[in-house]
């Protein structure tokens, strides 16, 4: 989005204030228990609402508003969005709407919340509070809408936090508000979080996605199951994230005991090819990937220093054969070697970047042919940056 020119748009990244306020007051509330004290009812009560709206960021704003990967009835779907907007984290709508941008931009410039461009606590929190976001675009998620419930609970947002939090108050009292209610909320907002920001960082790739998302078996514990997030992101529809046996999804454990009731159903699986990581990678992430590895090299100090060693013929003959880019022979790349970087080259650094693919071949073609592309632009002659 070009900021610089468009004083309208420069303030799309404005923090919203009135929207931080309550989230400011939660986290402050959460210090009152300095007054009320701590029991373990409290401690329990605060464990049973982490967990029971844990379950419904995953299960529900995530895995089933998001990804629609399973289906249940009318009446659980509404139980469903009001146990997720219950965390407090905006109508399903709202998030899931967030949620499908995020995935299809997966940390490119436009990600919502990409800590690669904008930084951990943006990504982490700051990005729900910068006025663009404070509205979804709702054209993304018109299987949602068609309910008028849901837009029901769209509108009345915050009514399922409230009657939580007062329903806590009224059978508990304020140690139950604070501890119990307060704390996990808290809790929840962190644990949810960390998928946007540490999910992208931290942990290992067992799959190229294309962006930076990683697994990582705290984040898996701590928010029952969502911490296998390249997995997630390598196969977005399935119910279940934990693809192997010991990686742990409390979420699907839940979500397959439902399924013994009939209360959900038609969970989505994964395909074997996909465990195994044999699978082919679909245009866009190949694309995405080349992008990455050709990135490693900077083509202008590649053209000045060809500049520099090659002389005028020498030149000439290179920016002919670059004409003639992709495929020019072995022979002629052992001219101009060590500047220009050769298949082998690209595929040693993808090697070391990426996690195995059997797309290999197709990511180090693209990305060279991207290498190549760039170093013609900075080469002077006809095709060259002062052309
Ligand atoms: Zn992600
Ligand atoms: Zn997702």
């Amino acid at each position: 989005m070009n900021c610089a020119t468009d004083g309208a748009v420069r303030h799309e990244d404005d923090i919203l204030y009135p929207t931080t306020i309550p989230f400011i007051l939660i986290h402050l509330a959460a210090f009152a228990a300095l007054w009320t004290g701590v029991s373990a009812w409290a401690l329990g009560l605060c464990a049973l609402l982490y967990g029971l709206r844990m379950f419904g960021v995953t299960g529900g704003y995530h895995r089933y508003f998001s990804h629609r990967a399973y289906s249940t009835g009318r009446i659980f779907q509404f139980c469903l969005a009001f146990l997720a907007q219950s965390s407090g984290q905006k109508s399903v709508l709202w998030w899931a709407a967030k949620h499908r941008h995020h995935h299809l931009y997966s940390d490119m410039p436009e990600d919502v919340h990409s800590p690669r461009h904008k930084g951990f606590l943006y990504s982490h929190v700051g990005w729900i509070f910068a006025r663009r976001h404070d509205v979804a675009d709702l054209s993304g998620v018109p299987d949602l809408t068609r309910f008028p419930e849901l837009r029901w609970l769209h509108r009345f947002e915050q009514v399922p936090l409230i009657v939580l939090g007062l329903a806590c108050f009224l059978l508990g009292g304020w140690q139950a508000l604070v501890v119990g209610f307060v704390w996990s909320t808290v809790l929840v907002y962190h644990a949810t979080f960390c998928i946007n920001s540490l999910a992208h960082v931290s942990g290992t790739q067992r799959y190229v996605t294309g962006d930076d998302s990683r697994n990582n078996l705290i984040l898996a514990i701590l928010t029952m199951g969502e911490g296998w997030h390249n997995n997630h992101h390598a196969f977005q529809r399935s119910a279940r994230q934990g693809f192997r046996r010991r990686e742990i999804d409390i979420t699907f454990y839940i979500l397959k005991l439902l399924s013994l009731f009939g209360i959900v159903r038609g969970l989505q699986g994964v395909p074997a090819r996909f465990v195994r990581n044999e699978h082919r990678l679909a245009p866009k992430i190949i694309h995405r990937t080349a992008e990455l590895l050709a990135a490693r090299f900077h083509p202008r100090p590649i053209a000045e220093a060809l500049q520099s060693h090659l002389g005028k013929d020498e030149l000439s003959t290179l920016h002919d054969t670059l004409e003639g880019a992709p495929a020019p022979s072995a022979a002629v790349w052992r001219l101009f070697h060590p500047h220009i970087p050769c298949r082998d080259t690209l595929r040693a650094e993808a090697r070391a970047l990426f996690a195995r693919t059997p797309s290999i071949d197709e990511i180090v073609d693209r990305a060279h042919h991207l290498v190549i592309a760039g170093i013609r632009k900075h080469l002077p002659g006809p095709a060259g940056a002062a052309a």
